[in-house]
């Protein structure tokens, strides 16, 4: 049986054109305001917030009562005619025939959902479907849809095929992260730290072009405002091209986000200087990262992973998006191809001025190199021996990146805290809810 109110409208769908039509709506108490002889109910929706308007003298006494007497947050079926009233939102006001208490509220909430008292992050995370009640966090999470989506489609229409990994894995690990134990019947088995080595193994099987949007879990042990136990990684691999071609491939993605995000009217939510970076992105070496460091007086060494203080260093000398190319060979994994003739790789990391948003690298694709990398990393070949027989029968060079959600809605939307773009965030002290 259909409810009465399947037929509601979003407040956002009625006008002040609309004027003397009967309609209903639904949605949470955002507010109330008594000023005697009127009452005013706010009432909430997905897209946006109506007025309900009691006039004491015109209307039912019961309903009056009723209407005052509802918790704020209480879930709420109203019928009733439309008014054109300047004043209120959306420039119309619903004089109510019926409302309908769906669910009652207690009366101490957890939050305020009016934006209009701040709470810690702590606070809004432990009563999260509560939070994305309030405007700005119910953004976030449109926004991030939204962004997901816009990946998707621009993928799709490269001809992209997207796969889906096991996040159940045995032992072998492409190093640099600690790994979750879990156990596996008789056996210890570990959660997945990245796609890296199937989704190489994929180019192998001759779908050619693959990606991948879906967890990825790092035991992290440090509590970071840019690390999550539990992120969502893009990933992609791609055939027979060249590491440039994969790095144009993330600048024009990241590109047509922020055009795409720029269009959406909740990002006034945000207080932000929003800019849609421009293409190309500015390209230095590791070396030449390494100098900017060193004049500006930071402690660092040839051949050492940038720090946190280095990143802002950076970021704060070069500005925009930039990439990062020609690393080390030693803090990069095996799969990186090596520069003949030196110890650095053909790895690159795609930067925001405040954080590392994505790695990759083109990918070493003849056997015998990825056996004595795997190898000379002080790892055993044996254990990689699934992912190294995908290297012995025809594999085309690749190469990809693995762009993390968070650090690009973070990054993009001005946030501090990673954790402001996660539903349910994952960290050292975090497991519920
Ligand atoms: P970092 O050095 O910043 O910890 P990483 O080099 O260990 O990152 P990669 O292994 O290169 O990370 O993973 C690719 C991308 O996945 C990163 O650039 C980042 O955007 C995202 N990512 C990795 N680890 C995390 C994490 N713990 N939380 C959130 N995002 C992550
Ligand atoms: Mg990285």
């Amino acid at each position: 049986m259909k409810l009465p109110i399947e037929n509601r409208k979003y407040s956002t769908e009625i006008t002040a054109d609309d004027d003397g039509e009967h309609v209903s709506i639904a949605g949470w108490v955002h507010e109330k305001r008594d000023l005697g002889g009127v009452f005013f109910l706010i009432v909430r929706d997905r897209e946006g917030f109506a007025q309900v308007t009691l006039h004491k003298r015109k209307v039912d006494k019961e309903l009056f009562e009723r209407a005052k007497k509802v918790p704020r947050e209480s879930v709420v079926a109203i019928e009733g005619i439309v008014k054109s009233e300047q004043k209120a939102p959306n420039e119309y006001e619903i004089i109510p025939e019926r409302i309908e208490v769906l669910s009652v509220a207690s009366h101490v909430l957890p939050l305020d959902t009016t934006g209009k008292v701040g709470a810690e992050l702590d606070t809004r995370l432990d009563a999260r479907f509560m939070d994305v009640r309030t405007e700005r966090t119910k953004h976030i999470f449109i926004i991030r849809s939204r962004v997901l989506k816009a990946i998707r489609d621009f993928l799709d229409e490269r001809g992209f095929i997207e796969i889906n990994t096991p996040k159940i894995v045995s032992a072998a690990t492409e190093g640099g992260t600690a790994l979750f134990p879990i156990t596996y019947f008789e056996r210890e088995a570990f959660l997945n730290q990245s796609p890296q080595l199937y989704k190489q193994m994929l180019i192998a099987s001759g779908l050619d072009k693959v990606c991948e949007i879906a967890p990825i879990f790092r035991a992290e042990e440090h509590d970071t405002t840019k690390h999550l136990n539990e992120a969502t990684s893009i990933d992609v691999e791609v055939a027979f091209v060249s590491n440039e071609t994969v790095m144009q491939l993330l600048e024009e993605l990241i590109a047509l986000v922020y055009s795409m995000v720029a269009a959406y009217p909740g990002l006034d939510s945000f207080n932000l200087d929003f800019k849609i970076p421009k293409t190309p992105f500015r390209r230095i070496t590791y070396d030449e990262a390494i100098d900017v460091l060193l004049e500006r007086g930071e402690q660092i060494e040839w051949g050492e992973d940038l720090s946190t203080s280095a990143e802002h260093i950076l970021g704060k000398t070069i500005g925009e998006h930039y990439f990062i190319t020609d690393w080390p060979r030693a803090i990069k994994p095996f799969y990186a191809q090596p520069i003949e003739g030196k110890d650095t790789c053909d790895a690159f990391d795609l930067m925001h001025p405040r954080l590392e948003l994505a790695s990759g690298s083109q990918r070493v694709h003849s056997y015998e190199l990825l056996k004595a990398n795997i190898e000379s990393k002080g790892l055993s070949a044996d254990s990689f021996e699934f992912y190294l027989n995908a290297f012995r029968y025809g594999m085309p060079p690749h190469a990809g990146w693995g762009l993390g959600v968070e650090r690009l809605l973070m990054s993009m939307l001005g946030l501090d805290n990673v954790r402001e773009v996660v539903l349910f965030p994952r960290d050292r002290r975090r497991l519920v809810p």
